[in-house]
């Protein structure tokens, strides 16, 4: 455990930043996840390091698509792991998911420390090991998913996805939440619900939603999924970095 004082005005952020450096001493984040880490700061600085208004709205849209689902499935790389496993869990024992656990940088090794991580914060069946279907259109190693979890999915939550695959799950006709901080990002850009936020505040906010909706009725969920502008979203985002605000007067 790290000593952060808790009155330090960028508490959150400075422990969510320990979180990912003990991901890499227990070999669960890759170095590569320290990079994408501060690329992650950088934007949430830039957004307020709070959820917006309009990021709200999408983690309301992600929850709504997660209970439609036939077959959800969240997707776990090192990043998430070591910022949000409880949380991760958690979301998917409220919408009925499968968690796989998908490397950009696969390694037998960190797919196992990951798998166990995430059973050390009470998941059971998490998927990936299998890795006994392939996306198609990716180079070999990071086409690797498991026949009856993201192959099969209908629904995957993608969390700090790489554009490539992001793109690619799209292009098998997956409805793709991607969470990432970064709006001008190309994952973001062809996910169905582009989700502009920090993971860290995104995954708890989807479950409070999720739970909020658990009695609404399908036709209710798919109103919200219709009433969804994924590039008012993205715009709304970007406008928020150039201006410090949504573009209205406060
Ligand atoms: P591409 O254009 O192919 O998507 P990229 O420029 O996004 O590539 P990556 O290495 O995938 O390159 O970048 C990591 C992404 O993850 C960045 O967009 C960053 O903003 C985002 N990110 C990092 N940490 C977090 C976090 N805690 N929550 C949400 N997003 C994060
Ligand atoms: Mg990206």
């Amino acid at each position: 455990e790290v000593d952060v004082p808790e009155d330090h005005p960028r508490y959150e952020s400075l422990l969510t930043r320990h979180r990912i450096e003990d991901g890499v001493a227990k070999g669960i984040t890759s170095q590569q996840g320290l990079i994408a880490q501060g690329r992650g700061e950088a934007f949430d600085y830039l957004l307020g390091e709070e959820t917006t208004p309009s990021a709200d709205e999408a983690e309301r849209v992600a929850a709504a698509h997660l209970l439609l689902a036939e077959h959800a499935v969240l997707s776990v790389n090192g990043n998430v792991a070591a910022l949000c496993p409880g949380e991760l869990v958690e979301l998917a024992d409220v919408v009925g998911a499968d968690l796989e656990v998908n490397l950009f940088n696969r390694t037998e090794e960190r797919m196992r420390a990951i798998v166990e991580h995430l059973e050390a914060h009470g998941a059971t069946d998490v998927k990936g090991l299998a890795a006994d279907a392939r996306i198609p259109g990716l180079s070999h190693e990071r086409a690797k998913v498991d026949a009856d979890g993201i192959y099969d999915a209908d629904v995957v939550l993608v969390p700090l996805e790489d554009g490539d695959r992001a793109e690619a799950l799209s292009a098998m006709g997956k409805t793709n939440v991607v969470v990432d901080l970064n709006p001008m990002s190309r994952s973001p850009q062809t996910a169905a619900v582009p989700v502009i936020d920090n993971v860290v505040r995104a995954i708890p906010n989807v479950t409070r939603h999720a739970r909020d909706l658990a009695d609404a009725t399908d036709d209710e969920l798919r109103d919200i999924v219709d009433a969804f502008d994924a590039e008012a979203a993205l715009a709304d985002a970007e406008a928020r970095i150039r201006d410090g605000g949504d573009g209205s007067i406060d």
